[in-house]
């Protein structure tokens, strides 16, 4: 069986479902090809078949993750509009098998409310150098967002003010909060290389605001689209559960 409603005509419900992420984030599926009996499809051609049934591909589908036959889970690929903090895209780049591009601060100037505001100030972990423990009292934590926000205006008007007397926008940029700066790009990633960024990125030692776009992911967009997939990802990798 030919796994007709594999989504290459660009009909699939979820495309074009946008959810907010954080004060100012977004994440939009743009296209999605494939669906679970891809994957079991492309692994059949080993032997020339194609479905045989949902029992039958189900339990192919939950042998290929439990094993690690990974090739057939990069049949399926996602499309996303995202929009991140610099933060986030700092780290999410680091993936290399995704493919992107990004908005250009050369072409477009940034707008004044483009700067990541977050709810809450995490402090640091006395025991993890990388991690955040714990939150400021909100008191303490207005306050400090008062100064963020009176931070990003001060950055913001040295921005437009190096503009309006004539500097490039590739430079004028320099006055802006870097890692706070929203940004928005396209990212196309197969559901392989994508489990791999979920597994990592939505882990409890991940930073909060890349784990916030990755459980977006997952939660609105991997888990409707793949839900074979996901249980079988959730039970042997998530998880960690042995055969
Ligand atoms: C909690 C956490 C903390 C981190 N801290 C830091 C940090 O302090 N500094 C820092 O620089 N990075 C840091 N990283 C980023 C991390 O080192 C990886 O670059 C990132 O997670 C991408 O993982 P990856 O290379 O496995 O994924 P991808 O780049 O998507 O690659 C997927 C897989 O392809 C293979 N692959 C890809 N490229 C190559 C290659 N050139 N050679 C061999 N195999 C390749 C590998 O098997 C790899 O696992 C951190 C990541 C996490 C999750």
């Amino acid at each position: 069986m030919v796994d007709k409603t594999d989504n290459a005509n660009g009909t699939h419900p979820l495309i074009g479902k946008r959810v907010e992420v954080l004060d100012k984030g977004f994440v939009e599926l743009q296209a999605l090809m494939g669906n679970d009996l891809s994957i079991v499809n492309a692994a059949r051609v080993s032997f020339l078949g194609e479905s045989k049934g949902e029992e039958k591909d189900r339990k192919l589908l939950f042998y290929l993750m439990r094993n690690r036959h990974t090739s057939p889970f990069e049949m399926v690929e996602f499309k996303f509009r995202l929009r991140c903090p610099l933060v986030t895209w700092w780290q999410l780049v680091r993936h290399r098998t995704f493919s992107l591009n990004l908005q250009s601060g050369r072409y477009t100037p940034f707008e004044e409310n483009d700067f990541y505001v977050p709810d809450v100030w995490r402090r640091q972990s006395s025991d993890n150098k990388q991690a955040s423990e714990g939150t400021l009292d909100s008191l303490e934590g207005d306050a400090l967002t008062q100064e963020l926000v009176e931070h990003y205006a001060r950055s913001y008007l040295l921005y437009e003010k190096a503009l309006q007397i004539g500097v490039s926008r590739e430079m004028a940029r320099l006055f802006l909060p870097g890692f706070a700066v929203y940004y928005t790009g396209i990212v196309k990633v197969d559901a392989h290389n994508l489990m791999h960024f979920l597994h990592l990125r939505m882990a409890p030692d991940a930073q909060h605001e890349i784990r916030a776009f990755a459980t977006a992911i997952y939660e609105h967009f991997f888990k409707p689209a793949l839900p074979w997939t996901a249980e079988a990802f959730e039970k042997y990798v998530l998880q960690r559960e042995e055969v």
